[in-house]
């Protein structure tokens, strides 16, 4: 996971390479406490240092979580966000992974909450829906888009993008009125009789790519 959330106008928050490093670091810890004799002193030391570790990543975790939550909800009027569908995605486990590791509902959660501070709008948009697989471009249904392509490529009108990038414009058409943040013409919202002028929009694909 190479970053925490894409937004429809381009802008990405990275994913915080200190958390990386203090996942490493636990699953060494880890491994010293197994090799300690049980009931040991060694061992509750080797204990005591794997707590820390795990403290610190779920600090780092919250950190970030928060100061995204806070800039979305802060910064715009309204904020689309897809209802992710984890027990689905248990099945790809770098997925699972991925989503446990930046804690989907406790963003959700804050989000929620942080937008009624600040007045925005909170939209989730329908787990059914294709953010990744549909062109922000012509709408066209991308069916055989892979899991592991960073980049979308349409078949139909050769639009490409960051598939991160692609999702969240979709998201933002897909939310109460629908613009797109960057400033692309798009057939679908044309044609949905509903172009509005750019206002800020945002979104975040949640962090299955998060
Ligand atoms: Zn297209």
């Amino acid at each position: 996971m190479k970053t925490l959330a894409t937004l429809s106008d381009g802008k990405t928050f990275p994913a915080v390479k200190a958390y990386r490093k203090a996942k490493r670091k636990i699953a060494r810890l880890q491994r010293s406490v197994s090799r300690k004799v049980k009931g040991s002193n060694n061992r509750s030391k080797a204990i005591l240092k794997l707590q820390k570790a795990h403290h610190r990543v779920a600090c780092i975790r919250n950190d970030a979580t928060h100061k995204l939550t806070t800039y979305l909800a802060k910064n715009h009027s309204e904020v689309v966000i897809e209802d992710l569908k984890v027990s689905g995605m248990m099945k790809n486990h770098r997925l699972a992974q991925a989503i446990a590791d930046g804690g989907f509902y406790e963003f959700r959660r804050q989000l929620l909450y942080k937008c009624q501070w600040y007045g925005s709008k909170l939209t989730v948009v329908d787990r059914f829906f294709p953010s990744s697989k549909t062109c922000s471009h012509c709408g066209h249904i991308h069916k055989g888009l892979k899991l592991r392509s960073r980049t979308f490529v349409c078949p139909n009108c050769g639009f490409s993008s960051d598939r991160d990038w692609n999702a969240a414009i979709n998201l933002a058409l897909a939310g109460s009125s629908p613009v797109s943040a960057c400033g692309a013409s798009n057939q679908r919202s044309a044609s949905a009789g509903r172009r509005r002028r750019n206002r800020k929009r945002t979104h975040d694909v949640g962090h299955v790519q998060q």
